[in-house]
């Protein structure tokens, strides 16, 4: 099926926001057997809409961008205007999108009901996230689909459209994945030679993010799936940390409680990451008390009892303060596994000795320390997030440890 992707808006145009709906979408067709042939950014302007829709003769389109409730936001209309379709207001949507606001205690704009139009016979793409539904309708034989800009709102409606074109088209593909931790894509791409050749019948995406990666796996025969699958965990088993749904997280958290075990956490470059991430797993008060940010020397002395001297002879960011930092965390609360982070974030306070992204990540164990020394690119949120999933694997390799000795037993 000759496929078109069109993202819309300004923004795309210069440079402002990175096009990464097209990658997304382009990802999740390929998941089903769909190539885009091609692709187009335009600006929040009707000519452009008309110039691109008069050209275009792909069976598929989509559009992502432009489903706001602003003024410069006009796909819903101008695409729907443009192909001369009878419409309605979605009451439901209506009251949806006016729930949404009363929650946040916004006051809901005219403008926003623009948002509730639907063309007769169409399919009305949910969105709980925010206001702006998505579209799906027919026009002749092509499939034209009307999908919101931000990424977060996009992915749960590209998931309802991946379902929607598989039942219409019959297409029975299968898809399932791993996340993984620890490692990085250029690496995995190179370890994953031959494989592809081997697994002709299964497609394998990745999807790189920042410290994590997961890979997809997709095919029409069950039992090649599961082959490819398996083949791939025997190889990776090191660095896979759960499927599509997990979260690195999540895992740590559920690896503690089945052992019955409390984490506690010291932070200072990553300012609270850690801690907020394992708060966002539900159920986490079973095994999380406590953590610490201690942010300037005066409160690795105040809280922790770090020595002057430890901090004098070498430093904040250096493996002896991250091990005082996670050994004392232990002694002075009751738990199981603490973890520390040091580092420097940037993108200032870098030295030859001690670059930017350098980072001491300390863990104690049931009483026993181990200290690593990590130098991670990119800029100040990615250097955190890095050192907070690195942190969070140190807990989950050494949660693992014992529950695989624990199993053998
Ligand atoms: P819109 O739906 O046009 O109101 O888009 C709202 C926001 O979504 C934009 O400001 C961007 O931050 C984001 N966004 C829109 N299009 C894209 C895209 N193609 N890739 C990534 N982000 C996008
Ligand atoms: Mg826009």
């Amino acid at each position: 099926m000759k496929t078109a992707v069109v993202t819309v808006g300004k923004e795309l145009l210069t440079g402002r926001t990175v096009n990464t709906n097209l990658r997304t979408i382009a990802l999740k067709l390929k998941q089903i057997g769909i190539d885009i042939n091609r692709s187009y950014v335009i600006d929040d302007l009707k000519k452009e809409f008309k110039k691109i829709l008069d050209f275009m003769d792909e069976d598929l389109v989509i559009f992502t961008g432009g489903l706001g409730p602003t003024v410069d936001d006009i796909t819903r209309e101008t695409v729907i205007d443009y192909f001369g379709l009878d419409t309605f207001i979605d009451q439901e949507v209506l009251d949806k999108i006016k729930y949404y606001f009363d929650r946040a205690e916004v006051e809901m704009k005219d403008t926003n009901n623009k948002q509730a139009l639907f063309p007769k016979d169409s399919i009305r793409l949910g969105n709980n996230l925010g206001t702006a539904p998505g579209v799906y309708f027919k026009v002749g034989k092509r499939r034209i689909i009307l999908l919101p800009g931000p990424p977060h709102e996009l992915y749960p409606l590209l998931d309802e459209v991946i379902e929607i074109i598989k039942d219409e088209l019959d297409i029975n593909l299968i898809s399932r994945g791993f996340k993984l931790v620890g490692t990085g894509e250029s690496s995995m791409e190179n370890n994953l030679k031959g494989f592809y050749g081997v697994h002709a019948k299964v497609n394998v995406a990745p999807y790189a993010n920042v410290g994590e990666i997961k890979y997809i796996f997709t095919s029409a025969d069950t039992d090649a799936l599961d082959r490819a699958m398996n083949d791939f965990y025997n190889k990776f088993k090191e660095f896979i940390y759960g499927g599509l749904e997990d979260t690195l997280e999540g895992v740590v958290v559920e690896l503690l409680r089945e052992q019955n075990k409390v984490i506690s956490v010291v932070e200072s470059c990553t300012g609270g990451l850690l801690a907020s991430k394992i708060v966002n797993v539900s159920g986490s008060s079973n095994v999380f008390k406590e953590a610490l940010v201690t942010y300037a020397n005066e409160a690795k002395i105040k809280y922790l009892d770090i020595k002057e001297e430890t901090l004098a002879k070498y430093g904040a960011v250096s493996a002896e303060c991250a091990v005082e930092m996670c050994d004392n965390l232990f002694k002075k609360t009751d738990a199981d596994l603490t973890l520390s982070i040091t580092g420097i974030a940037g993108p200032n306070g870098g030295t030859e000795d001690k670059p930017v992204g350098l980072a001491f990540i300390g863990i104690n164990y049931m009483g026993k320390t181990t200290v690593y020394r990590k130098v991670f690119n990119g800029n100040r949120e990615m250097i955190r997030l890095r050192a907070t999933i690195f942190a969070l694997n140190l807990a989950r390799k050494a949660l693992k440890g014992t529950k695989e000795s624990n199993d053998k037993k």
